[in-house]
């Protein structure tokens, strides 16, 4: 048994200044509204001066320190290993377009990764797919060759699969697939692939909507330019996501309000945020956490294998290049291709940039994303709940994280 002690612990509707959090058999046992001071035969860990909030759950992210999920070996393992030192505790592993072998290999890696979890690893959810179905219009750094439209109902079969990949340094890029190809490695991995994100105005795209719906994945609109009432009919169909709020979307305007107005004015969808304070402007962020509530908001990171690591360095997003730059990541001919940010960062902007409380960043952060991906007893401090925590400092700065009760990082260094 372990009592974290000291701090305050950020629950679900306010702050409970200097209390007490009990950790029994990697759950939370019980809040006590004082310090612990009988050790009572368990461990006492003084957080000292910080916050203890419910550790963050990130789905959207691509990569982190030079790891992407579309790489070569097992980046999934290694992108979970890295990510509890910026105070992350599950995620969804995300991918751009790509060929269906490729995506086939990373859904593999999810599958073990999720079957068993490594001690110290942060929790492998069911991957988060920027499909191949997205508006070429809106499709930023996805790569246009991987790009199709939802299959009609009459199409069907395989292509031949002979010469029909290139090689690209590690990455093998398929040039030459069929969307059905595409939907067949979904089907085959139907419970490691949770949110798809599409365009559904695309020719097919509702009924895609639709299909994916009804076959258990959570669908997700965005890189689109779809109208008010295009959006209308997915959501309608099903979608209860938006991906990357306002980022490659038709923007939203008072007489053509487009997709961005219809995720924002339907309760159904939960909308994500990359709260980074560059992709959307605060002020932007802001009004768009008013407009949902934070119960209706995801934080992400749209994080790349170019976050954590310096400004300058290179790295790769599903086999191409990207370089670090101050704000974000970029191709090499300057289009912003994801960012940079890691969710700690994320909580302190959604705190000191949007303005928000702490209680409302921890929501934004890890009680929102579990709840929409029914994730029970997670993303929530409360007696009962898994024991996913992180401890922050008065700069909102990881000192710790616990997943199911065990110290995985300590301030600066692997525990
Ligand atoms: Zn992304």
């Amino acid at each position: 048994m372990i009592v974290l002690t000291g701090g305050d612990l950020v629950l679900p509707d306010r702050i409970l200044a200097n209390g007490s959090l009990v950790i029994d058999a990697g759950r939370i046992a019980a809040i006590e509204p004082s310090p612990r001071v009988d050790p009572g035969g368990a461990t006492i860990v003084d957080v000292g001066d910080g916050y203890i909030v419910p550790g963050f759950i990130d789905v959207h992210v691509h990569g982190v320190e030079g790891f992407d999920t579309l790489d070569a070996g097992d980046p999934i393992a290694a992108i979970a290993s890295r990510l509890p030192r910026y105070g992350v505790t599950a995620f969804c592993p995300t991918s751009v377009a790509c060929g269906p072998v490729a995506l086939a290999a990373m859904l593999a890696h999810v599958s073990r990764s999720r079957a068993a979890r490594p001690s110290g690893s942060a929790r492998v959810l069911a991957a988060h797919l920027e499909s191949n179905f997205i508006n070429p219009e809106y499709r930023g750094a996805q790569p246009a060759e991987c790009l199709r439209r939802p299959p009609g109902p009459a199409e069907a079969g395989h292509y031949v699969r002979e010469g029909n990949s290139v090689r690209d340094g590690e990455f093998v890029r398929e040039v030459d697939f069929s969307a059905r190809e595409i939907l067949d490695v979904i089907a085959a991995a139907r419970p490691d692939v949770g949110i798809v994100t599409l365009a559904p105005e695309l020719p097919g795209g509702v009924d895609l909507v639709r299909a994916l719906t009804a076959a258990g994945h959570r669908v997700s609109l965005g890189h689109s330019g779809a109208t008010l009432d295009e959006a209308m009919a997915a959501i309608d169909a099903g979608a209860r996501h938006a991906t990357h709020l306002f980022n490659r979307m038709t923007p939203l305007t008072h007489r053509a309000p487009g997709i961005a107005a219809a995720v924002l004015a339907r309760e159904e969808v939960a909308v994500e945020i990359i709260c980074d304070g560059y992709h959307v402007h605060p002020v932007v962020a802001r009004i768009a956490v008013a407009a949902k509530g934070p119960a209706r908001v995801m934080a992400i990171t749209d994080g790349t294998a170019g976050s954590g690591i310096a400004p300058g360095s290179t790295a790769r997003l599903g086999g191409r290049r990207i370089r670090v730059t101050d704000s974000a990541a970029v191709l090499d001919d300057g289009t912003l291709a994801g960012s940079t940010l890691t969710m700690d960062r994320a909580f302190r902007t959604v705190v000191t940039a949007l303005g928000l409380s702490v209680v409302d960043a921890a929501i934004v952060c890890a009680t929102t994303p579990a709840r929409e991906l029914g994730l029970a007893g997670l993303g929530v401090l409360a007696p009962g709940c898994v024991a996913d925590l992180v401890v922050l400092d008065r700069g909102f700065r990881v000192r710790g994280t616990f997943i199911a009760g065990e110290q995985v990082y300590r301030g600066g260094v692997a525990a």
